[in-house]
């Protein structure tokens, strides 16, 4: 029997899940900036978490198509799944580049629930969106990389046991291309706290549990080098396209929740003797917003299924990241206005999610570096940078 790509088991029985943590749960947790630990651990326990590792390692071996699924469903729901999508995500670093004696030690239990990889370790303060340029460097001192340097933004690391970490091992004046000379780590933080590492929570505008991190001399042993040394950006490449992918899909969901929302509503609200959204003011920005979300759907289900079927996605992964992201801004924008005054205050929930969906036309990649990527890579333009 074919597959029907759309998951619509995985949606019912995540929707089913998460109808156990309501608005009020998030809501809670939003003004105490704390980390929806009952949620993951549901989400985990269920299985949803380990959707892509291999069945020999104990998840459902499963393709990414499905994992947004998950991913969109828990946005759809009025939760957030940035509080464990990172593990969706940073699988494709582990799956595609650690060895078989590496898989054999962690992903067992990451698909059990008793190990914990959730933090992605990139962004520096100094680089920004110039990946080439991070200083975090390891140096390799006998059976061990020595680290230092610095990482910011970096989400989940308090509530992360593993990291997959990218330093620079080469100079980036010693390399033939600048994306050289960068390895990826995997580093045991529970191991490392103290031991030089150190983290520093981040105060955010929504509640993403970011950190600053500091590494002084953290030793990191070779063998937990994922790949070849001086081939991590290849390494993280793919993860960051399954990143893309899935954010797109979480902006889907934040989308249709708005929309939902909105819809809802205006069909409720009446203001002058009617519902407000007879008005066709009050409509019409509703129906743009859907029609926008269901055409950026369209694009995040064939960029995942040309990742699931091994084939290049860079493209379709920036393109549908770019209009799924815009689907869900335009989706938010408009239930604040359906909203008026209501939109504003927290029992709705709608600022909080406006919020939320805000982040992805900045992280993991901001809209202008996905224009500059197309230009340059899909269309042959001159590059300005
Ligand atoms: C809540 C949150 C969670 C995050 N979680 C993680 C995480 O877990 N791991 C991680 O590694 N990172 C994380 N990030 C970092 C995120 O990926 C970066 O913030 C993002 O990639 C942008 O980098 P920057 O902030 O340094 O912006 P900059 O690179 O300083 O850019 C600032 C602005 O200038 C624009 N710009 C820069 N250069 C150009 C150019 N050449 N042409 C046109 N425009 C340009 C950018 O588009 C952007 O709008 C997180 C960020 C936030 C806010």
């Amino acid at each position: 029997m074919a597959i029907d790509k759309t998951y619509p088991e995985i949606r019912d029985a995540v929707a089913k899940l998460c109808a156990q943590y309501p608005g009020e749960y998030w809501r809670d947790l939003d003004q105490k900036k704390a980390y929806p630990t009952a949620f993951v651990q549901a989400l985990t326990d269920a299985g949803y978490l380990s959707v892509l590792i291999p069945t020999e390692y104990g998840g459902s071996g499963l393709p990414l198509g499905a994992a947004c699924a998950v991913l969109e469903e828990v946005q759809r729901s009025g939760g957030n799944g940035g509080a464990c999508h990172a593990q969706m995500y940073t699988m494709g670093t582990l799956l595609r580049h650690g060895s078989g004696q590496q898989k054999r030690q962690y992903l067992p239990g990451i698909a059990d629930g008793s190990l914990r990889l959730q933090a992605f370790g990139v962004t520096e303060p100094t680089s920004g969106t110039d990946t080439s340029r991070i200083r975090t460097n390891a140096v390799r001192d006998g059976d061990d990389y020595v680290v230092n340097g610095q990482k910011v933004f970096i989400s989940r690391t308090e509530h992360s046991d593993l990291m997959i970490l990218l330093v620079r091992t080469t100079p980036r004046e010693q390399c033939t291309r600048h994306t050289d000379g960068m390895s990826v780590l995997l580093v045991d933080i529970r191991a490392a706290l103290g031991n030089g590492l150190s983290i520093s929570p981040i105060d955010t505008m929504m509640n993403h549990a970011s950190t600053e991190l500091f590494f002084d001399n953290l030793r990191v042993p070779a063998t937990n080098l994922i790949g070849a040394e001086g081939d991590g950006f290849k390494c993280i490449i793919d993860g960051m396209n399954a990143e893309r992918i899935l954010i797109a899909a979480e902006c889907i969901g934040d989308a249709r929740w708005f929309t939902e929302k909105s819809a809802s509503y205006a069909r409720e609200r009446v203001v002058f003797d009617r519902p407000i959204g007879e008005n066709q003011g009050v409509q019409f920005p509703i129906a743009r917003a859907h029609i926008q979300t269901e055409a950026a759907a369209l694009m995040v289900q064939q960029a995942a299924d040309l990742y699931d079927a091994g084939e290049p996605a860079g493209a379709e992964a920036n393109m549908s990241k770019l209009l799924a992201s815009e689907a869900a801004w335009a989706a938010a924008d408009t239930c604040i206005q359906t909203h008026g005054g209501y939109g504003f205050t927290a029992e709705y929930d709608v600022e909080r999610k406006f919020r939320e969906t805000r982040l992805y036309q900045v992280a993991p990649i901001s809209t202008n570096l996905i224009l500059s990527f197309v230009a340059t890579q899909e269309l042959d333009l001159p590059r300005s940078f």
